[in-house]
């Protein structure tokens, strides 16, 4: 997938690129990244990327021109990208939203900075408008990242089998079973002896199990709108009779 970001600070995309699971997703060829200085696409000797508000107010809003001409430089590298602005009144962004940009063959992300960006930039070039949550950031730069690295891991071959996004929290509607590693016991707490077991019929149960009672305690909004299987519902009145036990 060819990843293209426009931004005023292009040196905090280095480290970002040069690490961990993106670093191999961009050897490996299956990210192509690049990273636009907008500031190299502004006119005039200051290369002014932003200017006052019309109406008067407090902050600068980025200029369209310099915006635009460096979209016109990503477009020309990554003709067929879907373009994308961070903005906290954007779309909230999600594992589903994740799974669907993981089958664009590119995405260019427009990071703003100040009070945001000319809104007829947006009208005239952005695609979609996308948010990492409801709060206000200082620059779209950090939300590219949360993207990136959110898509990256689901385009195929960018895990390995050995840490495959298939079971991850939110995947299938739940969050994730518990890990354990080494030592067995920790402090005074064992591992749960059925992961000793070697029996992976009953790992994979004890694991669906854990899974579901989890999402209960931790995320129970996940719930709110799931068509239960018959063996969850199985085991959630298993744990209704249990608890009812408990409290007598
Ligand atoms: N004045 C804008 C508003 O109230 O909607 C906020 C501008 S913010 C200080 C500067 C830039 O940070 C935005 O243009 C956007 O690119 C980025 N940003 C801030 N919060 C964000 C969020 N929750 N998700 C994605 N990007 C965000």
């Amino acid at each position: 997938m060819n990843v293209c970001v426009l931004t005023l600070f292009p040196e905090l995309f280095g480290p970002f690129w040069d690490h961990g699971i993106i670093r191999r997703a961009v050897q490996g060829l299956k990210i192509n990244p690049a990273v636009i200085n907008i500031r190299d696409h502004a006119e005039g000797r200051h290369r002014v990327t932003d200017d006052r508000p019309y109406g008067g107010g407090c902050g600068m809003v980025m200029k369209p021109e310099p915006l635009a001409a460096a979209l016109a430089e990503a477009r020309k590298r990554v003709p067929s990208a879907t373009t994308l602005l961070l903005s906290p009144q954007g779309k909230r962004f999600d594992q589903s939203l994740a799974q669907s940009l993981a089958v664009e063959e590119g995405l260019i992300f427009v990071c703003g900075r100040y009070e945001g960006v000319d809104e007829r930039f947006v009208d005239q070039h952005i695609d979609a408008e996308i948010s990492i949550g409801d709060f206000v950031l200082t620059g779209g730069e950090l939300g590219a990242m949360v993207v990136i690295d959110a898509v990256a891991r689901l385009i195929p071959g960018v895990l390995g089998n050995e840490d495959s996004a298939g079971s991850d929290t939110f995947s299938d509607g739940l969050v994730e079973h518990a890990h354990f590693t080494r030592p067995p016991t920790f402090g005074d707490a064992p591992v749960p002896g059925v992961l000793l077991s070697g029996n992976h019929q009953e790992i994979d149960r004890w694991r669906r199990e854990t899974a579901l009672i989890r999402t209960v305690l931790k995320r129970p909004d996940l719930l709110a709108q799931r068509d239960f299987s018959p063996q969850e519902r199985a085991i959630l009145e298993k744990w209704r009779r249990d608890i009812d036990r408990l409290i007598g």
